[in-house]
């Protein structure tokens, strides 16, 4: 290929940010901070290593992802409850937030309703920042490891407990379906705890050991009726390989939180975007 003569005037050119969040709706996470103070534990999952657990939480309850026994990543989907092909969409939320996300961010669904269905109130991680990798914590970027892609790049190996099976059991025995009625509905997923980025010289993405320790937690508010899908990745603090059963696996425990009725007053569950969908037509 011909370097043009102004190759280098051309990759001089600023990034621009794609979607300046300056007119995001924020989340008031004052009003979730005090609400925080007043919760009551009243229910909690335990997600088995290399299995995957389905738990509902209520609008405006908290749910907290904790880390037990040793370091562990969990891959989330989440639907509504009431219409579960409205499910967690992490393309459009790294679009808004960048490639993994903290407290004060949101968890976006997906078309046409585009509206948040969890908010991040605590991340005991949030301390970790950016490393000298480019790496970060809690990512949106990955997918959830698959049989399919294992098969493609293990020369025909069948392995059964990537988050992606783990998900499709879960959701079919929790809705009591077949595993073909659940699959489609699973969904890219947020990688909790686990810590990623893009090589600088390749561009591809990696993978190190999750700095997540056993009393680490992330928290959520549900900003609308949830079902949660967490899987236990079989690649535990994934500072080697997944898609086997090669990695020490640890579990991860669900907490479901009430908090006072009084405390998130004023607050009202989000609506569907207000698009009008007529797409020009
Ligand atoms: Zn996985």
């Amino acid at each position: 290929m011909t370097r043009p003569a102004d190759a280098d005037a051309r990759r001089a050119a600023a990034p621009v940010i794609c979607y300046p969040v300056d007119t995001l709706p924020a989340p008031d996470m004052a009003l979730y901070s005090a609400a925080r103070d007043t919760l009551v534990k009243t229910g909690e999952v335990t997600v088995p290593p290399r299995e995957a657990r389905t738990f509902s939480v209520p609008a405006g309850h908290f749910f907290r992802i904790n880390s037990v026994q040793g370091a562990q990543v969990g891959d989330l989907n989440l639907h509504n409850a009431h219409d579960l092909s409205e499910r967690f969409y992490s393309g459009k939320t790294r679009a808004l937030h960048g490639t993994h996300i903290t407290t004060g961010e949101r968890m976006w669904s997906s078309f046409p309703h585009l509206r948040p269905m969890a908010t991040v109130t605590h991340d005991t991680l949030g301390w970790y920042g950016i490393d000298d990798f480019g790496g970060s914590v809690h990512d949106v970027i990955g997918t959830r490891c698959d049989p399919y892609t294992h098969t493609l790049l293990s020369d025909g190996d069948h392995y059964h407990h990537c988050c992606h099976s783990n998900l499709t059991r879960s959701l079919a025995g929790y809705m009591g379906v077949s595993l073909n009625e659940a699959e489609p509905l699973v969904h890219d997923v947020l990688n909790v705890f686990m810590c990623t980025g893009f090589t600088r010289d390749t561009g591809q993405y990696f993978m190190k050991a999750s700095p997540v320790r056993p009393g680490d937690y992330l928290e959520f508010i549900a900003e609308i009726d949830l079902i949660g899908n967490l899987s236990a990745c079989p690649g535990g603090d994934c500072s080697s390989e997944h898609s086997s059963d090669a990695t020490a696996c640890h579990p991860l425990l669900v907490e479901i939180y009430a908090p006072a009725r009084s405390s998130l007053t004023g607050w009202t569950s989000p609506v569907s975007n207000s698009y009008d969908r007529s797409h020009g037509a």
